[in-house]
């Protein structure tokens, strides 16, 4: 039985101290509880049987240590729903922290965390929460199960859409609500043979990272893909992006090995596949400043959430599969990204087979019915391969406008940026706001003649704009 990388560090010998059902219970309408609908949002689980052992694994019963710290943990827990019960939400959380300190895998820490985080409005933080929770073997619907609640909060507090200036640049491509990209980290030969055929019959495209010194053509790799498949993805639109050489715990090598790690992959994977690698995913997700600024250099689209919150608010990098995380949980993922129009690089691993034990691995059954459900909601959602995704949003921030001509049904603009152009090479969405007009016909093009086309929603023209020095026209009636 191969096993293959795990990206995370901790939690997998753990036991699962909680065993907290799916049910939910309302919070009790006491006199500080209830302020502004909190006990329609916050979803507690069931108590009562944290830190039983009858429910921890043999191993861990055999590792006392870890089952008195997940026993401790529980009753923390159930500590801080007493505290959010009555009201306490701060006190809450400081307990909280201190349950996951004792045991990092506990689920239910991380999904009332997660909740108070949201219910504050510090998005950012509940959502790199529920990143955290994904690298431990945790419960993946439990984490997520108070989207049921919280969702139609979300919904409500988005009503109001702010005023469009005349000219800007649509948040995501398309001027759609979100943008999705999937990584598939560690070069699993399932991903060649099981998740890019489903990807590919969508009309998706997704990222590989790989690891070169795991490959099929070495000798005894038979569970990693090959060169020519993984040339054979790039050739169908699939990204290959840089995983380092070995997937070694980069924070603890020397720095010519860490150089060796990073460039000996790279120029690997330039050569085998025909053009270098744009993106990069660190070994376990764990990085520094300094090993960022090294491996930028060489790849602008790095997987980190550090460094892709230079670039947008509305990050999200949750980690797929593994343990209970159904189809359905799957779904709600999908609606909070809409509902917060978020940016996600949902980092997943191989596809689950009887052979082979990976870390997290998705389902087939999973994959159909999130690209399904995606392909649904598709006039929302764009779904792209990470440095894609990277590019536009890294473009839109440096892209600025020259308004050159405005009036009269005619708008005159140039859209340019200093980034590197060999690289930033994504066109913008550009949204022009005609309100309170709803034209009828509309048309672009740039300073040589060439047509843009546009498209006509309700009183905005939307076009795809490569931004460059040269004056785009656009008109209307
Ligand atoms: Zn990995």
């Amino acid at each position: 039985m191969p096993l293959f990388f795990c990206c995370f560090l901790f939690g997998g010998g753990w036991a699962q101290p909680l065993s907290w059902a799916q049910d939910v219970l309302d919070p009790p309408s006491g006199q500080n509880a209830a302020r502004g609908g909190a006990q329609q949002f916050f979803t507690y689980g069931p108590q009562g049987k944290e830190g039983s052992a009858a429910l921890v694994p043999n191993e861990a019963l055999r590792e006392g240590i870890f089952l008195k710290r997940s026993q401790h943990s529980g009753q923390l827990t159930k500590k801080a729903i007493q505290l959010m019960q009555q009201g306490d939400l701060e006190a809450g959380r400081q307990v909280l922290w201190d349950a996951l300190a004792y045991a990092p895998n506990n689920s239910m820490a991380h999904s009332l965390l997660a909740q108070i985080y949201f219910w504050r409005g510090q998005d950012n933080e509940a959502l790199a929460i529920l990143e955290q929770a994904g690298r431990y073997q945790v419960k993946g619907d439990l984490i997520y199960g108070f989207l049921d609640r919280a969702l139609s909060f979300f919904r409500q507090k988005n009503r109001n859409t702010p005023e469009l200036p005349l000219v800007s640049v649509a948040r995501y491509k398309g001027n759609k609500q979100c943008a999705i990209s999937f990584n598939f980290d560690d070069g699993s030969k399932t991903v060649y043979t099981k998740v890019l055929p489903v990807f590919d019959r969508y009309g998706y495209k997704a990222t590989v990272l790989i690891n070169p010194g795991w490959t099929a053509d070495q000798p005894g790799n038979p569970y990693y893909g090959s060169w020519e498949e993984w040339k054979d993805a790039s050739e169908r639109g699939h990204e290959i992006g840089n995983h380092s050489m070995n997937h070694r715990y980069l924070m603890q090598v020397p720095d010519d090995v860490f150089d060796s790690e990073i460039h000996e992959s790279y120029y690997l994977i330039s050569e085998k596949i025909g053009t270098p690698p744009r993106s990069f995913a660190f070994p376990f997700d764990q990085s520094t400043p300094e090993m960022i600024s090294k491996v930028s250099e060489f790849h602008p689209a790095i997987r980190d959430r550090e460094y892709l919150s230079r670039l947008s608010d509305n990050l999200f990098l949750p980690v797929y599969g593994g343990d209970k995380f159904s189809a359905a949980v799957g779904r709600k993922l999908i609606d909070l990204v809409l509902v917060k129009r978020l940016w996600v690089v949902a980092e997943c691993h191989a596809m689950q087979t009887e052979e082979v034990m990976t870390f997290k691995p998705i389902t087939e059954e999973f994959l159909e019915d999130h690209l399904a459900y995606i392909k649904e909601n598709e006039e929302q959602i764009w779904v792209d391969t990470f440095a894609n995704t990277y590019s536009y949003i890294a473009e839109r921030q440096a892209s600025r406008f020259n308004i050159l001509e405005s009036g009269d049904g005619r708008l005159v603009f140039v859209l340019d940026h200093d980034l590197d152009k060999s690289f930033y090479q994504v066109p913008l969405t550009v949204v022009v706001n005609v309100s309170p007009q709803a034209p009828s016909s509309a048309g672009a093009q740039r300073e040589d003649g060439r047509a843009l086309s546009v498209a006509i929603r309700g009183a905005c023209l939307i076009l795809d704009v490569l931004p460059g020095p040269e004056p785009v026209t656009v008109f209307w009636d």
